[in-house]
């Protein structure tokens, strides 16, 4: 039997909201029954869920996990070693299972708090794509975890609670306790170094050619649309991209998927640009007779696009390197370099590039590049 506690969820929730920035939605998704795991399956970035719905899910015996995002401004201080942390700034607080470790709830406006530090058995501040286990949820603690906990706290072993009845406050860096300051420190003092030494080494040309090439560009309209050569005969087209009224508006062969709606030939890149909705069919694909696709593999915004939604799919790896085209959009669209800043082909300098590469670690997301 599990034994989460909904309820106790639903007022985590109402406090967190309240207050909280205009727009902000908690990004909540389930997690194992009695465990601290995403559900198997699938990614847990790619199963968000509303309140309504991880409240359902929570009273059908599932946990909840709460993420900061790198799109919202949550920042969750976890404090494992309360010694190591002796003040934090007041704000909404939870406590977890073990009855020790505390989550503190923070917004960051201005964004400098906005960064993922692990202070090694201090506790973490999660920021980016990083979750906690929400109140309301429950793992149960083994008879020697259980010893641990003080006795008048027994009572609570497994669960997750609120701790305080505050609303969440707003956090710059400078307020982040000592520990965490520290370390982050240390990271980017570490980064730095790794930094110059990738450089370093790139000037003394031990880059290989073609290392960097992307599993995208690999892909065959079969793997992206699930459909294989149709031998001549007409499918109805997958309800992903649109309907089919007659059943058969669609045909593969010779590598591209044909859409006898819109008449348009697709191959894999303008398929996947379909499905990570940066185009419809018929702006996509080639017209029938025509030259061009409308899904351009040299424009760095759709490659990028195509990437990331290839990569979220998992049609292909984790650690995937992004194409050349779409991290030169990517280096752009952060004001990390200016288009006059390019260099042969549309590359960025070689410690731009080492730049793009950190600020996207820092957005918690992997690049496959070094
Ligand atoms: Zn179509």
């Amino acid at each position: 039997m599990s034994s989460t506690n909904p309820e106790e969820f639903k007022r985590f929730h109402f406090r967190l909201i309240r207050g909280a920035p205009n727009g902000y939605i908690p990004f909540y998704f389930p997690l194992e029954v009695q465990g601290k795991d995403p559900r198997e399956g699938i990614s847990w970035k790619n199963n968000r869920k509303t309140f309504r719905e991880a409240y359902y899910l929570m009273s059908q015996g599932f946990n909840i996990g709460i993420a900061a995002t790198s799109k919202d401004p949550l920042v969750i201080v976890d404090i494992d070693d309360l010694s190591q942390v002796p003040e934090i700034k007041p704000t909404l607080q939870t406590t977890s299972r073990k009855r020790i470790g505390l989550h503190n709830y923070f917004f960051s406006f201005d964004g400098t708090a906005k960064k993922n530090i692990a202070a090694k058995d201090a506790g973490e501040v999660r920021a980016n794509w990083q979750y906690v286990v929400a109140p309301g949820s429950f793992v149960p603690c083994s008879p020697e975890e259980i010893d641990r906990i003080p006795e008048h706290e027994r009572v609570n072993a497994g669960r997750y609670t609120l701790n305080n009845e505050l609303p969440v406050s707003e956090i710059a860096f400078e307020e982040l306790p000592d520990v965490y300051k520290a370390r982050y420190t240390e990271i980017i003092h570490d980064e730095v170094e790794a930094v110059t030494k990738r450089i370093e080494r790139k000037f003394t040309g031990r880059q290989l050619n073609g290392i960097h090439k992307s599993a995208l560009w690999d892909l065959d309209i079969t793997d992206v649309s699930g459909v294989s050569d149709t031998q001549g005969r007409r499918v109805p087209m997958p309800p992903e991209i649109h309907g089919s009224e007659s059943g058969h508006n669609c045909s593969v062969s010779k590598g591209l998927l044909h859409c006898w709606r819109h008449n348009t030939y697709h191959n894999s890149f303008s398929y996947l640009a379909m499905l990570a909705g940066v185009m419809s069919c018929e702006r996509a694909g080639r017209p029938h007779g025509g030259h061009y696709f409308g899904a351009d593999p040299q424009d760095g915004e759709t490659v990028f696009k195509v990437w990331e939604y290839a990569k979220n799919q998992r049609l292909i790896s984790q650690d995937d390197p992004i194409p050349q085209r779409a991290l030169t959009y990517y280096a752009i669209s952060k004001g990390i370099c200016k288009k006059e800043n390019l260099v042969n082909d549309g590359r960025l300098p070689p410690i731009i590039y080492q730049i793009a590469l950190l600020v996207a670690k820092q957005e918690g997301l992997n690049f496959g590049r070094k």
